[in-house]
């Protein structure tokens, strides 16, 4: 096999049957499409700001009238459950156009001196390599893009090798909506050769990474060596804080679908319930009542909760961490035969050092611990290195204020678990990332701040 010529077979989990053969770029391929964003971004750079915004919109609704077939291939390459296939197809509608209404508001400021007049510019900084995981390709890959373009970016995409389709007909679909060619280009490629290249090409002038913090960190030292900017989206052990003042009811009701949403592959994913000990044994009640309750199945059916997880490599991965020592309190159910299924797992108790309680399972597997008052609990969320997300259970509202001041975590919740919505930040405290995306900050993400001072002195 030459470098070049690097096909890909990609297969559908719940069935495993392969859906579509891809080609991976190689290192030729990836220098090309760098060096047609490069030449793209000197026209880009210069459209309008009216016209940047009304192409992006036209973008966004192109999204909008294929969400149902973007939705459709999720399902088959990801697994995801058609619920959250359409929701995902949305929120990248959302972003592209959220970020359409940028290009006109993209200010300066104007800064008082002596003697002239000084001016600031937010400038874009070229080609921007966006490097996105298999676990939600489509969302991911538009938190990055949309910003990106908005602010006069040209922008490639490297899907994750196992997750090409959707990202590939988001590229089909900005040329549709008039975008010019090499605006946006979507690069199929394994992470070491195109993504790699992204860090260390002169010509990408940023790069935007989303995976496993091992990963990230390789991606962060290399952009170090050329002082290149670079935002992190990394993993998550997420704590999911009950009090017994809570509404147990809703909170163990609610509790499974915080971590088993996406078979558990969500850096968000809540894999470690705290709960005060009082309470205990009444929420496992509840909510051992609540997990057996969760549909795994068909992710295409309508009425399915949880799909299967991504591959087999993956699944054997997650089952390492329910070895024979580990108690497991109780299981959901999930099918036999073809598919990479894995019942949703609780494990309680555990012992505080197991590691499927320090380390990111990324699958459905979630630890239960008793706490003993609001220092205890504070304690146990923030004893890891992550801190993404996190959600805190109590009807005291100046303890829930205090919990989630103290609690390490870039993105908390209190008597929820929603973690995203597109005009708010998102992003990770600790080894959990570097930057936020989404909401009003993001543009910054992708722009210099250029100042001019013009001497008005005869
Ligand atoms: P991964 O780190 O293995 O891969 C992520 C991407 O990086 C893929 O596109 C891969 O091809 C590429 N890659 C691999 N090696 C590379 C290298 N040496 N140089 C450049 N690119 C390389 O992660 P994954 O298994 O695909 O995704 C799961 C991880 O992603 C989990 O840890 C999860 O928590 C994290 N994640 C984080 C967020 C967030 O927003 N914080 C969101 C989703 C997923």
């Amino acid at each position: 096999m030459s470098q070049e010529h690097d096909p890909y077979q990609v297969v559908n989990p719940a069935t495993e049957e392969v859906i579509a053969t891809v080609d991976l770029a190689g290192p030729a391929a990836a220098d090309a499409a760098i060096a047609r964003a490069r030449r793209a971004f000197e026209s880009w750079r210069n459209v309008a700001p009216g016209d940047r915004a009304r192409l992006l919109r036209r973008f966004a609704a192109e999204v909008d009238a294929e969400r149902e077939s973007l939705a459709a291939l999720e399902v088959a390459n990801a697994g995801h459950t058609i619920g959250n296939a359409r929701w995902e197809a949305g929120n990248a509608r959302d972003v592209i156009e959220y970020y359409a209404g940028a290009p006109e508001r993209l200010f300066g400021r104007q800064i008082p001196v002596a003697g002239g007049l000084d001016v600031t510019f937010q400038e874009p900084l070229g080609v921007v390599g966006v490097i996105v995981p298999w676990n939600f390709p489509l969302p991911i890959a538009a938190w990055a893009l949309a910003p990106a373009l908005a602010a006069g970016n040209t922008v490639i995409v490297k899907p994750a090798e196992l997750t090409p389709l959707t990202a590939l007909r988001l590229a089909e679909l900005a040329l549709r909506a008039g975008l010019p060619e090499g605006v946006l280009q979507v690069l199929p490629g394994r992470g070491p050769v195109v993504g790699q290249r992204f860090v260390t090409h002169p010509d990408v002038r940023k790069v935007v990474f989303t995976g496993s913090t091992a990963v990230g960190r390789s991606v962060m030292a290399g952009c170090a060596a050329r002082v290149k900017p670079v935002t992190l989206e990394l993993g998550g052990k997420s704590a999911n804080i009950v009090f017994a003042d809570a509404d147990l009811e809703k909170a163990a009701a609610t509790a499974p679908y915080a971590v088993f949403d996406n078979a558990g592959q969500d850096c968000c994913a809540r894999s470690r319930i705290l709960v005060e000990a009082s309470a205990y044994d009444e929420f496992m009640d509840r909510f051992e009542r609540a997990v057996r309750g969760v549909r795994v199945g068909d992710p295409a059916d309508e009425k399915t909760e949880m799909g299967p997880l991504i591959s087999a490599a993956h699944r054997a991965r997650v089952a390492s961490y329910v070895d024979g020592d580990t108690e497991v309190a109780f299981r959901g159910g999930a099918p036999e035969g073809p598919g990479f299924w894995y019942p949703p797992t609780v494990l309680a108790p555990i012992a505080p050092d197991h590691r499927a309680f320090t380390e990111e399972v990324f699958g459905p597997v979630v630890t239960v611990v008793p706490f003993r008052g609001e220092s205890d609990a504070v304690r146990i969320a923030n004893a890891t290195e992550y801190g993404l997300s996190g959600s805190i259970w109590t009807r005291d509202v100046g303890r829930a204020l205090r919990v989630a001041r103290a609690v390490e975590a870039g993105n908390l919740s209190v008597n929820s678990h929603s973690s995203v919505r597109y005009w708010t930040p998102f992003g990770g405290y600790k080894q959990s990332g570097l930057g936020r995306e989404l909401g009003p900050d993001a543009l910054h993400a992708f722009t210099e701040t250029k100042n001019v001072f013009i001497a008005t002195e005869e």
